[in-house]
């Protein structure tokens, strides 16, 4: 059986599935990573070392993948007592930890006068909580061998500050899940595959999606949960085809609301259907004045911080209507917005896709000149499009509900995730426009097919 890690741990949180095929399947099974991937990867490298190196930090020096002798020379390392260690190397029963860095702290120990906490080096700029669950792994590594649990360890976050939390608050759900995944590692079948957003940059996608397509599987049904799957399995309705005809004939289905159910039997319809149902609804208030509003899109460096590049179209679905301004810092994104606000009526609505845009306001408004109404013109369109219509599978991004509503390939001028790696190449620029222009044509083929549609025909 192969030995826990923490990157198992990590993976756990995210989705069961994950730890348990990356505990009983080669790597040589896993898809391939694409460069932006690579290149996400590398600059989390890089923050690590640059982090790293300002400390007097040492390394236990071991044979390549010789975890016991790599364990020893830590072993070594931690009586010395010297400050900082780098990429120890932790062993227990069937657990293997490599945490980023060990801090030498006042307190007696096995060890002598002194022990040792657990710090990650994370690219987030919040702590998460697979994070913590990560470092609480290592913590416990490293209490049994020093004798003695710290009170503390810390995430460090990609502005290079601190984020420390109390090791007894989180100790009992890390016991849990190295239960749970010792579970895993000998029955890896227990975890059952579930399309979920992650599933897209997941690299065992291409192992999960086409069982799950294979199969039928309830989890491919737009606003399906965990819990929804279960319920309908326990009272016989198993595959996106059953759940299509599937009827409780007025019969409670344990906590699964009678509304839900026929909301989530639609869908399963659509699916079949293999397009969007456009629900017949109320025209809202205010509804009109999206006839004339404008859209807004952003593409982001998350990483960085930064916006790469903002577009705008007015009016909605004239090509000649869409412009693009790509901020080349922090410093003036604010300008290249309000130089492209200004080409749109004063009033009318900003149509933008999920939250992206009112954080990056939140986040700016405050240090700027701010219009304060301009937060008020916001609408979600992304929100609008769920409550109008079912999709014929969950759709979580934005190229989820181009591929699935417009049946057009929403990739055609590059992922999204490119767009760092776009911004330090020389033809970078174009790349930027044109996957702007791209999604802001989506954007309105989404309004006018979905939102400016008619119900669809019960
Ligand atoms: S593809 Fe999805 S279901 Fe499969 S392991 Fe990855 S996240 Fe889990």
């Amino acid at each position: 059986m192969r030995r826990i890690t923490g990157t198992h741990v990590y993976s756990y949180a995210k989705c069961p599935r994950l730890a348990a095929l990356d505990l009983s399947l080669p790597k040589s099974e896993r898809r391939v990573w694409h460069p932006w991937e690579e290149f996400a990867a590398k600059r989390g490298r890089d923050f690590e070392d640059e982090f790293v190196a300002t400390l007097a930090a040492v390394q236990p020096e071991y044979p390549a993948r010789d975890f016991d002798r790599g364990a020893a020379a830590t072993l070594e390392l931690l009586k010395q007592g010297v400050p900082w260690i780098h990429q120890a190397v932790l062993l227990g029963d069937q657990r293997l930890g490599l945490p980023d860095l060990l801090r030498k702290v006042d307190g007696p120990s096995k060890l002598g006068s002194h022990h040792y906490e657990v710090l990650d080096v994370k690219t987030s700029g919040l702590a998460r909580g697979d994070q913590v669950l990560q470092v609480m792994f290592y913590t416990r590594l490293l209490a049994e061998l020093q004798g003695r649990m710290p009170e503390r360890a810390a995430i460090i976050l990609k502005d290079g500050s601190e984020h420390g939390f109390a090791t007894a608050d989180y100790l009992a759900v890390t016991r849990d899940v190295e239960g749970a995944l010792l579970r895993l590692a000998a029955h890896p079948d227990l975890a059952r595959p579930f399309l979920q957003r992650g599933c897209e940059s997941c690299h065992w996608s291409d192992h999960c999606l086409p069982e799950l397509t294979a199969k039928g599987d309830l989890s491919l049904v737009a606003g399906m949960s965990h819990g929804a799957r279960a319920i309908l399995e326990a009272n016989g309705c198993r595959t996106v085809a059953d759940l299509a005809e599937f009827s409780n004939d007025g019969r409670s289905l344990s906590q699964l609301d009678s509304a839900l159910v026929r909301r989530l039997r639609k869908a399963a319809q659509a699916r079949l259907a293999a397009a969007p149902t456009v629900e017949a609804r109320p025209r809202q208030k205010g509804s009109l004045s999206l006839d004339r509003a404008a859209i807004i899109h952003l593409l982001t460096d998350p990483y960085a911080g930064r916006v790469l590049a903002f577009a705008v179209q007015h009016p909605i679905g004239d090509d000649n209507g869409i412009a693009v301004e790509l901020p080349a810092s922090v410093a003036t994104e604010w300008s290249a917005l309000k130089a492209l606000l200004a080409r749109v009526p004063t009033g009318v609505p900003l149509l933008h896709f999920d939250s992206a845009l009112p954080r990056w306001y939140e986040a700016h408004a405050f240090s700027r000149e701010a219009d304060t109404g301009l937060a008020a013109r916001f609408v979600d369109l992304q929100r609008r499009l769920r409550a109008a219509a079912l999709f014929p599978e969950p759709a979580f991004t934005l190229a989820d509900l181009v591929r699935c509503a417009l049946s057009r390939d929403p990739l055609r001028a590059g992922h999204w995730g490119q767009a760092a790696m776009w911004a330090a190449e020389a033809d970078g620029a174009d790349k930027l426009v044109a996957k702007a222009r791209a999604d802001v044509q989506d954007l309105a083929d989404l309004k006018r097919r979905v939102l400016d549609a008619a119900p669809t025909p019960a």
